[in-house]
């Protein structure tokens, strides 16, 4: 497991890109820059996950100015450095306009324990940022994102996407494939007039122990990252 902010930013892109959370240039991850201030390293705007190397990374400040790197910085960034403020446990978040969860998040349903990855965002449900579906594109909009995310894994944001947290890239960059596929899988069953089926609370915690637990989140990581590691060799 890597400590380097920037080669965790890079490995976000490529694991996001493997796992096809790609939407062209957009969306994002950004890593919490340790030094205290409140900046976050995220990929250069203009480029996709899979064009992420150290050279697109830039660690922008809480005030969007770009510290170190070259390119030029994502609009959205307050969603990340504002997570941040809120979040002393989170340091790496993710944001991603993935089509599953873009469809899942306008529907007022809650997101089921029906699979696997279900389990991580049903207890509590998982809520939606229902201010606006335009770009949060400023710090106080990024503070009203983190304030529904509350403790939350991950909040949905109707018209738009959503956003993952964890302590580390690994933890928010499965987070986001995770939700993607409950969502797919969700969306899937309501189209077949279900579902009727799912986990009660105890299974859905069990599972949750069972199977992410942080292995199960570090096997799901390192194979999204092969790809990347195979193209080197
Ligand atoms: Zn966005």
């Amino acid at each position: 497991m890597t400590t380097n902010p920037v080669e965790e930013a890079v490995q976000a892109s490529q694991a996001l890109a493997a796992a096809g959370l790609n939407d062209l240039v957009w969306g994002h991850a950004a890593i919490r820059e340790p030094d205290g201030r409140g900046g976050v390293w995220m990929k250069a705007a203009g480029w996709g996950f899979e064009e992420i190397d150290a050279d697109r990374v830039l660690l922008v400040s809480p005030d969007g100015e770009v510290l170190s790197g070259a390119g030029k910085r994502h609009i959205e960034y307050p969603i990340h450095t504002e997570i941040m403020r809120r979040r002393p446990d989170v340091s790496c978040s993710v944001h991603t306009h993935a089509p599953a969860l873009s469809a899942f998040a306008c529907l007022d349903t809650p997101l089921l324990p029906i699979s696997h990855d279900g389990v991580l965002f049903c207890d509590p449900p998982i809520p939606r940022f229902t201010q606006t579906g335009a770009l949060i594109a400023t710090a106080e909009l990024g503070a009203a994102l983190a304030e529904t995310l509350g403790d939350a894994r991950a909040c949905l944001m109707p018209n738009h996407g959503a956003v993952t947290v964890g302590p580390d890239a690994t933890t928010a960059v499965m987070y986001a494939v995770l939700l993607e596929r409950a969502c797919r899988t969700q969306l899937m069953a309501l189209a077949a007039g279900g579902p009727k089926i799912w986990s009660d609370p105890a299974e859905a915690a069990l599972k949750r122990e069972q199977i992410w637990n942080p292995g199960g989140l570090q096997a799901g990581w390192r194979y999204l990252l092969r790809p990347a590691e195979r193209a080197l060799r």
